[in-house]
């Protein structure tokens, strides 16, 4: 669990989320980090169809000891989420809707967080899609400081993350939740 002294710093972190429209966020101890290779292995299923095609997710982000090793320096970060009710497990639209205001969400924060945070790290819900049509395998990434992997491209289990972070992963029957990350200090 997180036991760790939350630094005044966070309080700066908060206010960003918060200014772009998140309302579920969470103090994050870097501790609780787990990245494992079980879920680097649902990437390689490519369910999602961008592995192998973008410089943010595997094998271009780096293999599990490289995306372990760029984690390692931190020791927080904050946790945000949003969350959102279906019709039923077949309302797709409204989970795109919810996709989208997350995805909305996350990228407002990432300029004030490296203004605030030079350095941050920070892991979203999807693929990056800074650049029409990526340059891999062909040519380097052309914004490697500004590109985002997702959570689940380095490994983490995301749902124990949140959870230990104390957030819910699960709000509730026909939710739908989408969870991110910004490591800072
Ligand atoms: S910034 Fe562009 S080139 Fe780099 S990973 Fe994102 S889409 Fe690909």
């Amino acid at each position: 669990m997180n036991n760790m002294e939350i630094p005044e710093a966070y309080a700066k972190a908060e206010q960003i989320a918060k200014e772009a429209g998140f309302k579920l966020m969470a103090f994050a101890d870097a501790a609780t980090i787990e990245l494992r290779q079980e879920v680097r292995d649902m990437c390689a299923a490519n369910t999602c169809g961008k592995y192998g095609s973008n410089w943010a997710c595997p094998p271009g982000c780096g293999d599990l000891d490289e995306c372990r090793a760029k984690v390692a320096p931190y020791k927080w970060g904050i946790i945000v989420q949003t969350t959102g009710q279906m019709e039923d497990s077949f309302d797709f639209e409204t989970v795109a809707e919810i996709a989208q205001e997350h995805d909305e969400n996350f990228l407002k924060i990432l300029e004030p967080m490296r203004e605030a945070f030079p350095g941050m790290l920070a892991l979203g819900a999807g693929t990056c899609n800074i650049c029409a049509k990526c340059s891999y395998p062909d040519k380097p990434c052309r914004f490697p400081d500004k590109r985002v992997s997702s959570v689940e491209a380095y490994g983490m289990v995301v749902n124990e993350f949140a959870v230990k972070n104390g957030l819910k992963y699960n709000y509730g029957p026909n939710t739908m939740t989408y969870t991110s990350c910004c490591l800072l200090g």
